[in-house]
């Protein structure tokens, strides 16, 4: 048995993860249509679109292109017709044109025996091509995963992390997939590590993963000839943030990891691999109003409707439905919300589990400052954004703060520190 590390500050202590169908990860149904958004995130730069509308389009075609530096190639999830190009607004609130694609023609990729290129013979240079070209993206944090190792690889002597650990009580498609494809995720790791050159590889893993689980992962390490140190996490969420990682193994400096998850992996290694572009994404579907809860692997576009559908509708009239967590998800304002490639979980839950009250005033309780796992007050900083002093609220933390949502989570006031947060942020990204 391993020695679990335990964070040293906030999150949320839970023993109980929420229970879901498991077995083997289904494909969801193909999206008759599929609505593509060119910006995952807020940050990301909008690539150019490369198809007309009327025009035909393959599975796997490219759809729009990399307009430099954090915009990634887009590619089509389905064969079909372009129907529409447009601007969208976002789950996440933030305008981004949609390419809508209507499903027609035959699969290059659905259904075939997959390709398999020894990538070993390849060097550095011809990896990240290939992983610029498929449009391959960090699925926890939309960045393109070629820049990502680029930056990494320039500054020597960091350490990367797999992190199979998670947001929050619900999901569990990182452990999933290191369970079900752990050759896949081992491969992926050492691609990644022939292209960014770490001083060491850490796998981490939640305290109470299977063991035969561990046990498999460590033959296939063996056989690598990779150098993988596995190292078990309490379970306390946000369990998957740097700086708790860093704080749990005594490193100062959160910077000097670099950390990947599974799913990101498994994107990496079929594009080198198989030759695939990023046009699928795992989505783990659940929250007290679906009824069989699951993980499936949607096409990208795919609306999260059919993916509800799929795991047998709801099992009552939900209170709100999540894209995301429950700690740090934005509302869907309907069930046409398409998968992106950092969809990573849709959550429709029940009022019970919303805890849904009315905003009421703060009552300076300070579970806020306590359960925040970065060490920060948010408390004081919704203060001073609420009086307009956002400079100061930047210089006592705001700057530092990762969105994580547990504060908002917490607050007995039901005050929506997060979205707070964002917003003034985004502002200030405006101006
Ligand atoms: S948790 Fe909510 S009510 Fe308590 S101090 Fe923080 S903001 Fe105020
Ligand atoms: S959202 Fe920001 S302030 Fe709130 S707990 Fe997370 S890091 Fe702390």
């Amino acid at each position: 048995m391993m020695r679990a590390r335990g964070f040293k500050r906030g999150g949320v202590p839970v023993n109980q993860r929420v229970p879901f169908q498991t077995g083997p990860i289904e494909n969801a149904f193909l999206p008759m249509n599929a609505v593509v958004l060119l910006k995952d995130t807020f940050t990301a730069v909008e690539p150019f679109p490369v198809v007309h509308v009327g025009q035909e389009v393959r599975e796997g075609q490219l759809l729009a292109k990399s307009a430099g530096r954090g915009s990634s190639n887009v590619h089509s999830p389905i064969p079909g017709i372009v129907r529409r190009i447009d601007s969208v607004k976002t789950p996440g609130g933030f305008d981004s044109k949609a390419v809508l694609v209507s499903l027609e023609g035959s699969f290059s990729v659905l259904g075939k025996r997959p390709e398999r290129y020894l990538w070993k013979s390849l060097n550095k240079a011809d990896i990240s091509h290939i992983v610029q070209e498929k449009g391959i993206v960090c699925v926890s944090n939309g960045e393109p995963l070629f820049e990502m190792i680029a930056d990494r690889s320039s500054k020597p002597g960091f350490v990367m992390v797999i992190s199979a650990l998670e947001t929050d009580p619900y999901r569990r498609t990182e452990e999933e997939l290191l369970a079900l494809r752990p050759e896949d995720v081992i491969d992926g790791c050492a691609i990644a590590a022939r292209m960014a050159l770490p001083a060491r590889i850490l796998l981490a893993v939640d305290e109470h993963i299977d063991a035969t689980t561990v046990d498999r992962l460590r033959d296939i390490i063996v056989s690598s000839e990779l150098d993988v140190s596995i190292q078990a996490f309490k379970r306390r969420f946000p369990q998957e943030m740097p700086r708790q990682i860093a704080d749990a193994l005594d490193i100062d400096d959160a910077g000097s990891l670099f950390v990947l998850e599974p799913s990101t992996l498994i994107a990496l290694h079929e594009a080198v691999v198989a030759n695939k572009p990023h046009i699928e994404q795992y989505v783990y579907i659940g929250g007290g109003s679906i009824k069989r809860p699951a993980i499936l692997k949607a096409r990208i576009g795919a609306p999260i409707g059919d993916l509800i559908e799929e795991c047998g509708g709801f099992s009552g009239t939900p209170d709100t439905i999540v894209i995301g967590g429950p700690f740090r998800g934005r509302s869907a304002a309907d069930l046409d919300a398409s998968v992106t490639r950092t969809t990573r979980a849709v959550l429709a839950l029940t009022a019970e589990e919303t805890r849904s009250a009315p905003e009421r005033p703060c009552v300076r309780c300070g579970d806020c400052v306590e359960i925040c796992p970065e060490g920060l007050d948010p408390y004081s900083m919704l203060k001073l954004l609420r009086v307009g002093r956002n400079e100061e609220a930047g210089a006592i933390g705001l700057d530092r703060c990762t969105s994580c949502g547990v504060c908002a989570y917490a607050c007995r006031s039901r005050i929506p520190l997060v979205r707070y947060f964002d917003d003034a942020r985004r502002n200030e990204v405006r101006r």
